[in-house]
């Protein structure tokens, strides 16, 4: 029996998931979608999928078992909620919600249900480099991490789509995430340093480094540029007491001609990530077929969350901004080095 999941939000990523969910992956069928933009959810519809005027219609329907959210970040809250409410497994794509707040609205309802129904999409927890590289860690052959570089870089955004915070708000949380994941500990302070200004990305504050200090006293470097023209660009190298792990760079073509020796670099998130997003829906596909979720969790989600909104005040403060976490819920005390492996 496959998994009958609505999906809501039908643009760059929901298209790019219902892709996967129809053609690549098995024990999945898409049978409903809905978009604020009609149109656009009629011509991403996979064929016999219903299209649903509104996400609350389509989370309530019968014939949806499992939700996948793939609309803009400030409209997650609502369509959580109203899965939790119904009970079905929910996979949400970065980031869970906007604000503390709502993160914390979020936990409370899934912990009165009593078990885990939303997995948040941080897919590089998914990625088959990254997972080797927490192996090395965690296998502890290089002593204890002291320092995390992480380098994330896109060629481009879309101009006017997003608001000045974007690379603090939308984007510092995957940064964020791997590191908790990688390093196994949680981030208690974050410090931003903001300098001389990309010109092509309009009014983006970009690039920006953003240093995050663990509760074990690991300082994470974050160099986040979100217009670097030349492609999409992953790296991260864990400093430790007796060596260094880094990803390695992706393999691709080696290519020789009269510019010289090159390697071609992916463009984007999606070219980058396949297999791990892949992966992601795969180990989804089976919780959720249980009516569970396992994977990056919300209370992953809220820390992420509140680590973007630190970096929003350290750019105000100029010094380091605390972040004060609630006790954790039993419901999501899963030890960080076992999550999502
Ligand atoms: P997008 O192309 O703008 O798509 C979002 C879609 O959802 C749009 O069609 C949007 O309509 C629609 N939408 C907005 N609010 C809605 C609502 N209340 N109900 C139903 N549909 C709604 O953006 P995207 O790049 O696909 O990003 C979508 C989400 O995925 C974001 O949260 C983003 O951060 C995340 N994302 C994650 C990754 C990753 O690596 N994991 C990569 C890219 C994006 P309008 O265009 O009319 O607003």
């Amino acid at each position: 029996m496959s998994l009958k999941v609505g999906v809501i939000g039908t643009g760059m990523i929901g298209q790019d998931h219902i892709r996967r969910l129809t053609e690549v992956l098995s024990g999945v069928d898409v049978v409903a979608v809905t978009d604020i933009v009609q149109d656009r959810a009629r011509a991403a519809a996979p064929r016999g999928a219903a299209v649903f005027d509104t996400p609350q219609a389509l989370i309530s329907s019968d014939a949806v078992e499992a939700v996948v959210i793939c609309s803009w970040g400030p409209a997650h809250e609502e369509q959580l909620l109203a899965c939790i409410a119904a009970g079905k497994p929910v996979f949400c794509e970065k980031p869970l919600v906007t604000s503390e707040a709502a993160a914390r609205r979020v936990m409370e309802a899934e912990v009165i249900v009593g078990r885990r129904l939303v997995q948040v999409g941080f897919m590089r927890r998914f990625d088959a480099d990254y997972r080797r590289l927490k192996r090395v860690i965690d296998g502890g052959s290089l002593g204890a991490p002291l320092m995390f570089h992480s380098v994330h870089r896109n060629a481009s955004v879309p101009v006017g789509l997003y608001t000045s915070d974007m690379p603090l708000n939308d984007t510092l949380v995957h940064d964020a995430d791997i590191s908790r994941w990688l390093l196994s500990d949680e981030i208690i302070g974050v410090e931003v340093r903001v300098p001389r200004r990309s010109t092509r990305g309009g009014d983006l504050r970009d690039p920006v480094i953003v240093l995050l200090h663990t509760a074990s006293g690991v300082l994470v470097d974050v160099e986040i540029s979100v217009n670097i023209a030349y492609g999409y660009d992953i790296r991260g190298e864990v400093s430790c007491e007796q060596g260094v792990a880094a990803l390695p760079n992706r393999p691709a073509t080696v290519i020789s001609d009269r510019h010289g020796i090159r390697q071609a670099i992916p463009e984007d998130w999606r070219e980058r990530f396949i297999e791990a997003y892949d992966q992601e829906f795969r180990e989804w596909i089976v919780a959720a077929s249980e009516g569970t979720a396992t994977g990056p969790s919300t209370w992953d989600g809220y820390a992420a969350t509140l680590t973007a909104d630190a970096a929003l005040r350290a750019v105000s403060s100029g010094g380091l901004e605390r972040i004060a976490m609630i006790d954790k819920p039993a419901l999501y005390d899963v030890p960080l080095a076992l999550a999502a492996e």
